[in-house]
C-alpha cells in the first residue's frame, strides 16, 4: 500500500521502493516447536565464542559512546585481510556501505547497474538516492561482463556485482572482473560485493583486493553477517581507493556502529582458526547437500557461498516443496522476487540440518510421484 499526501512529497524514487523482504524466521501455527532457519545465509555455528565473550564484556560500558573512527576494528581487518586500515570504512552491515555509495555517487538522472538476479539492496539504495536502477541480464545465472559493459553510458555511476553472487552462488573470474573495471566509463565505479567472499575455496581468489590496489574505480564491500556469524549486530566494511573512502566517510554518522558490535567484530575477525573451521564445514556440507539434491534430479549450479539455489521443474513444485519443508520445521527462502519462481535458496546449515533438508526434499518428491 502506498500512502500519498496531497502536498508533502518524498524525494523522487522513494515511493518506487518495494520494501525489502527478509528471510522468514517463524512458521505460522508451529507454536514453540523448534524451527531451523535456512533462509538468510546465517552461520549455523554462530559467532566465535571469543566474540560472544567480548560482546558480554562490552555490557559494562553501555553508557559510553563508541569510537567514531573504528580504528581498532580497521586495524584488525587490515591485519587479517592484508588491507590498508586507512582505506577501510565500517558500516552498520554492508547494507550501509551500499547505501553510502549510492548516496554519495548517484542522484537524480544517474544510473546504477546491477545484475539480473542481484541482491535487492542495490535497487533499493539507488532509488533511495533518487537514481535510476538498471537491471542487466545475466548469462544463465552468471554475471556477464559484456552485457554489463554494453549497458553503460554517460549516466552510469555505479555498477554492483556480487562475487559470489546471491542467490545464484555463481562467480566469475578475476580476469573477467578486471576487464569490467577496465571497460567502465570514466565516471563510473565498480562495486564488488564480497558478502560471501570468505566461503570461496580457491587459494588464488582475493575478492578483488589486488585490483583495488591498482585502480581508482573499484571498491569492495564485506560483511560480518555471514562467515562471522554476527548478523544480529550489523557490521560491514568497505575497502577502496582513498578518494572513495574519504567521500563515504563524510556521510557516515559519527557513531554508526555500537561499542558492543565493535568489540565483538574485532575479536571475531582475529579468531582466524574459528573462521577457517566454519569455512571448512560449510564447504563439506555444501558439497554433500548439492550432490544429494542433484541426485534427485534437481538443477543446482556450483555454489561458492554458504547457500545453494535449487531449481525445480516448475514454480508449483518449488512452492509445494517450500510448504512441505515447513511442515518439518525447515524454513528456506523463496526467490521468486529474484527472478526464480521455480527456485528455493537453501542456506547450508550444520550436518543435522543438511541431512533433514536432503531427506525432506526426497520425501516431498517421492510424494509427487517423481
Ligand atoms: N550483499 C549480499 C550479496 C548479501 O546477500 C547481503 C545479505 N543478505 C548483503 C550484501 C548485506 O549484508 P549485511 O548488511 O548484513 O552486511
Amino acid at each position: 500500500m502506498t500512502e500519498q499526501h496531497p502536498t508533502i512529497k518524498p524525494q523522487p524514487g522513494i515511493l518506487d521502493i518495494a520494501l525489502y523482504v527478509g528471510g522468514e524466521s517463524k512458521i505460522a501455527g508451529s507454536g514453540s516447536n523448534k524451527v531451523t532457519k535456512l533462509s538468510s545465509n546465517e552461520n549455523p555455528y554462530g559467532a566465535s565464542p571469543k566474540a560472544i565473550e567480548a560482546f558480554k564484556a562490552a555490557s559494562a560500558e553501555l553508557a559510553i559512546y563508541p569510537s567514531t573512527d573504528h580504528a581498532e576494528l580497521r586495524e584488525a581487518i587490515g591485519q587479517v585481510h592484508g588491507v590498508d586500515p586507512a582505506r577501510v570504512i565500517c558500516g552498520a552491515g554492508s547494507d550501509e556501505i551500499i547505501a553510502f555509495l549510492c548516496q554519495v555517487y548517484a542522484g537524480v538522472g544517474d544510473e546504477v547497474l546491477y545484475t539480473e538476479h542481484g541482491f535487492a539492496m542495490y535497487r533499493i539504495s539507488a532509488l533511495a538516492a533518487g537514481a535510476t536502477p538498471v537491471k542487466v541480464a545475466e548469462d544463465n545465472r552468471y554475471t556477464d561482463v559484456d552485457t554489463l559493459l554494453a549497458a553503460c553510458n554517460e549516466k552510469t555511476k555505479l555498477v554492483f556485482i556480487a562475487n559470489p553472487n546471491n542467490p545464484t552462488g555463481t562467480m566469475i573470474s578475476s580476469t573477467e572482473i578486471a576487464r569490467l573495471a577496465e571497460g567502465l566509463p570514466a565516471q563510473a565505479i565498480l562495486v564488488l560485493d564480497g558478502a560471501y567472499a570468505e566461503f570461496v575455496q580457491n587459494e588464488a581468489f582475493d575478492a578483488g583486493l589486488a585490483l583495488i590496489e591498482v585502480r581508482d574505480n573499484v571498491v569492495m564491500t564485506r560483511t560480518f553477517s555471514k562467515i562471522y556469524g554476527l548478523g544480529g549486530l550489523r557490521i560491514g566494511w568497505g575497502y577502496g581507493p582513498a578518494h572513495i573512502i574519504d567521500a563515504l566517510n563524510r556521510v557516515r554518522g559519527p557513531f554508526n556502529l555500537s561499542g558492543a558490535a565493535l568489540a565483538a567484530a574485532e575479536v571475531a575477525v582475529l579468531d582466524t582458526g574459528y573462521t577457517a573451521k566454519c569455512v571448512e564445514l560449510n564447504a563439506t556440507w555444501r558439497g554433500w547437500l548439492t550432490e544429494k539434491l542433484a541426485t534427485l534430479g534437481l538443477e543446482i549450479d556450483e555454489s561458492h557461498g554458504n547457500f545453494i539455489l535449487v531449481r525445480f521443474a516448475t514454480p508449483v513444485l518449488a512452492e509445494g516443496c517450500d510448504a512441505f519443508l515447513r511442515t518439518r520445521g525447515l524454513i528456506v527462502r523463496k526467490v521468486g522476487g529474484y527472478g526464480f519462481p521455480e527456485g528455493l535458496r537453501i542456506t547450508i546449515g550444520d550436518e543435522i540440518a543438511c541431512r533433514q533438508v536432503a531427506q525432506s526434499v526426497k520425501d516431498f518428491l517421492e510424494g509427487q510421484g517423481a
